[in-house]
C-alpha cells in the first residue's frame, strides 16, 4: 500500500523513513496527480498558515477534500491536525481547514506557556508510554462525540481518532519510535 506524505512544506521527511521502515511504500504528495496515486495520507507538522496557502497554489485542496470525504485515511501531526480540525482560533484570518475530524484547536494554544515541551504519553492501546515531542503545537479545546481521545496531557486531548482520522498534536515521526504510525496503519487498512 501506498502512503503519501504532503511535502508542501514542514517536517515531511522523517515521516516517510518511519513509514518506509514499517514496510508501507512511502511516497512524496505536492501535486493532484501524486495524491491519486495513494491509499492513505499524512499531513506533518511546520506552519499551517503556510501550508493552508499552498494547498491552493498547488491545486490540492479541492482533491483532499474530495478524498477526505470518501474517506481516505489520514494521520495529521501538528499542523497537520489543525489542517484536519473543524475550526481553528488563533489562526490567520485566510487559514482554512478540511474539518475532516469533528474537533476544535487552538493554534499555539501552548504558546504562551511554554514553546515547546516533551511528555510521557500513556496512549490507549500501546503497552509502553509514548514520548511525545511538542513544538507550538496547537490545544484541543472542544472533542465532538464521535471522536475518541487515545491520548492527554494535563486534561487535554493530544491524541485523537475519529474512524481513521487519526490527529497528534505533537510529533510522533520525531521519537525514533513508530508505534503511532504503526497504529494508523493498522487502522488506515484493516479490512
Ligand atoms: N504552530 C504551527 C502552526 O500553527 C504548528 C507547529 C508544528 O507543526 N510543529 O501551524
Amino acid at each position: 500500500m501506498k502512503v503519501g506524505v504532503l511535502a508542501l512544506q514542514g517536517a515531511f521527511a522523517r515521516h516517510l523513513k518511519v513509514l518506509d521502515g514499517l514496510g508501507a511504500s512511502g511516497v512524496e504528495v505536492r501535486t493532484p496527480g501524486e495524491l491519486a496515486s495513494v491509499d492513505a495520507l499524512v499531513m506533518p507538522g511546520g506552519e499551517s498558515t503556510t501550508i493552508s496557502m499552498l494547498l491552493d497554489s498547488s491545486g490540492l485542496r479541492r482533491p483532499i477534500s474530495e478524498r477526505l470525504s470518501s474517506g481516505l485515511p489520514v494521520l495529521g501531526t501538528c499542523a497537520g491536525m489543525i489542517l484536519l480540525a473543524a475550526r481553528v482560533t488563533d489562526g490567520r484570518s485566510d487559514q482554512r481547514s478540511f474539518g475532516a475530524i469533528d474537533l476544535d484547536v487552538q493554534r499555539n494554544g501552548y504558546g504562551r506557556q511554554v514553546d515547546s515541551f516533551e511528555a510521557q504519553l500513556a496512549v490507549a492501546g500501546l503497552d509502553e508510554p509514548f514520548h511525545g515531542v511538542f513544538i507550538r503545537a496547537p490545544v484541543v479545546e472542544r472533542i465532538g462525540e464521535d471522536v475518541e481521545v487515545l491520548a492527554w496531557v494535563d486534561g487535554s486531548p493530544v491524541l485523537c481518532r475519529q474512524g481513521t482520522v487519526v490527529v497528534a498534536a505533537f510529533h510522533p515521526e520525531m521519537s525514533n519510535d513508530d508505534r503511532i504510525h504503526g497504529c494508523f496503519l493498522d487502522w488506515a487498512f484493516a479490512v
